[in-house]
């Protein structure tokens, strides 16, 4: 098997068992990103990645580190990075070298990691096809002439084509399931407040959410650990003790209920995806599973509920970046008014500009009632209904995401574009955690499966996900092999 083709938990054995140094191991890596066309990276810090690599190597020969010291990853551009520039894909940051770390990043580097480079994404984390990125398309390893999903569309690529043996990705409607789904990657958004908010640069607050991309579920085990956790430095993180995510993956499934949500499997689900799916849950079955119809009669409203609140409080993040403290400035600006008026039109891209006038809108004196407040009755809404779901059933299930990955360029005005995030919305707006694990193919193009849980209930959907990687191999299928 090559090297790249390995997991973290492989990777962590050969480097422990000195098959392969952390240097060596980050050097193949580099080498993959520099000849790759995918675009997956915005930054490549070569340098850094060398030096972290080779200080996991100096503890690993003293028999010290922890089972991730050496291994490399992708970290997504939203993440401040000390010293290294943290773009979001915006131009507005194309200048922005981050004074300090990102919780995140910091724990990453507490365990030894060693950072490739920063991910491409849309900008500001909006977009479901990474094509909103300042720095270009990202390219889906398995058809270059798709797109690989988004926002973490970089992510979810350098990981699928083998620049990585993981990623981070951020997770506000959908970002970190439906390009895993997209790019036949495994992924998962944690409950909201599990993983810290500082330091990630933020698109709506309410939503954000950090977690794992990677190839196995055990993977994604092993880095949760690292990232989740609570943080005094982010008020809506949760005090409240991490666990050992990879504690109870082999757990038996027997006797699991799975709810099947109607609403999931109605118009607009391509026909091939949802049989993809149902064989999924049908493989389920077969591991002694029961499954349940069950009903989620909001999330019809899902879409126009996400598609005021984000934007909501889009605007108000966004409104920092002004060309005053940081960020993009125009050249020679008249007076004030003209300074802050040239540096956002110049500065944002049109997707980014559209939300932040709609939240300003739905969010202005005369509209409030109507659009914000009304969105947040609905919101909770969509929470209750969950509520009573899960009062049935152990996990939902159902797809990611419509269709498999379109033509890059193809979807042009952007409701359609939102119509992607159909079934990712509503896990977000209730702050509940979800998966997306590999589950098919359909005209060679990857297509995943969702599992949504409870809150806090991260380790069993590990033990779900990781039950069914232990029975199918669509989680080791590659672009290199199949294309
Ligand atoms: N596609 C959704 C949006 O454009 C979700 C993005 C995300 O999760 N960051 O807002």
């Amino acid at each position: 098997m090559s090297i790249h083709n390995k997991t973290i938990a492989q990777l962590s054995q050969g480097l422990k068992a000195g098959d392969f140094s952390s240097v060596e191991l980050t050097q193949h890596y580099l080498d993959r990103i520099n000849t790759s066309d995918l675009n997956a990276f915005i930054t490549v810090t070569d340098e850094l990645a060398m030096k972290q690599a080779q200080a996991a190597d100096d503890k690993i020969a003293k028999g010290a580190g922890n089972i991730l010291t050496g291994i490399p990853y992708a970290h997504k551009d939203i993440f401040c990075t000390n010293g290294v520039k943290t773009s979001a894909g915006s131009k507005m940051l194309d200048n922005f070298i981050s004074p300090y770390d990102a919780t995140v990043s910091h724990k990453l580097n507490q365990a030894d990691l060693v950072m490739l480079g920063k991910a491409n994404m849309d900008e500001f984390a909006m977009g479901s096809s990474n094509e909103n990125s300042y720095f270009g398309d990202v390219k889906n390893p398995w058809n270059e002439n798709k797109i690989p999903g988004g926002s973490s569309g970089g992510s979810a690529a350098a990981v699928a084509g083998r620049l990585a043996p993981f990623a981070t990705g951020t997770d506000t409607g959908g970002s970190i399931r439906q390009p895993a789904s997209l790019c036949g990657i495994t992924g998962l958004k944690p409950t909201y407040g599990r993983v810290s908010r500082y330091g990630m640069i933020a698109y709506a607050s309410s939503l954000d959410q950090a977690g794992p991309m990677t190839q196995t579920a055990h993977d994604a085990a092993l880095v949760l650990n690292v990232m989740a956790g609570f943080d005094e430095k982010d008020s809506t993180s949760t005090e409240r003790d991490v666990e050992d995510y990879t504690a109870s993956l082999n757990d038996s499934i027997k006797g699991l209920t799975i709810g099947l949500p109607k609403e999931f499997f109605s118009e607009g689900l391509d026909d091939e995806v949802a049989s993809q799916v149902m064989a999924a849950v049908k493989e389920f079955e077969s591991m002694g599973a029961t499954v349940k119809e069950v009903s989620l009669p909001n999330s019809a409203y899902a879409i126009p509920t996400y598609y005021i609140v984000a934007p909501c409080e889009c605007s108000s993040n966004l409104s920092r970046l002004d060309g005053v403290r940081y960020g993009y400035r125009c050249d020679d600006p008249k007076d004030l008014e003209d300074l802050y008026l040239r540096s956002r039109s110049e500065g944002f891209g049109e997707e980014v500009k559209r939300r932040i006038m709609i939240g300003a809108y739905a969010l202005s004196a005369g509209y409030y009632d109507a659009y914000y407040l009304k969105a947040q009755k609905t919101r909770h809404l969509i929470s209750e209904d969950f509520k009573k779901a899960f009062k049935d059933v152990d996990v939902i299930m159902g797809p990611v995401s419509p269709t498999t990955a379109f033509d890059l360029g193809s979807v042009k005005d952007p409701v359609s574009m939102y119509l992607a995030d159909i079934y990712t919305l509503s896990a977000n707006l209730a702050g509940l955690p979800g998966m997306s694990i590999p589950a098919g193919f359909s005209q060679n193009l990857p297509v995943g499966l969702q599992l949504i849980g409870n809150y806090w209930s991260e380790s069993k959907l590990l033990n779900i996900a990781h039950q069914f990687q232990q029975q199918t191999d669509w989680h080791t299928q590659t672009p290199e092999e199949k294309g």
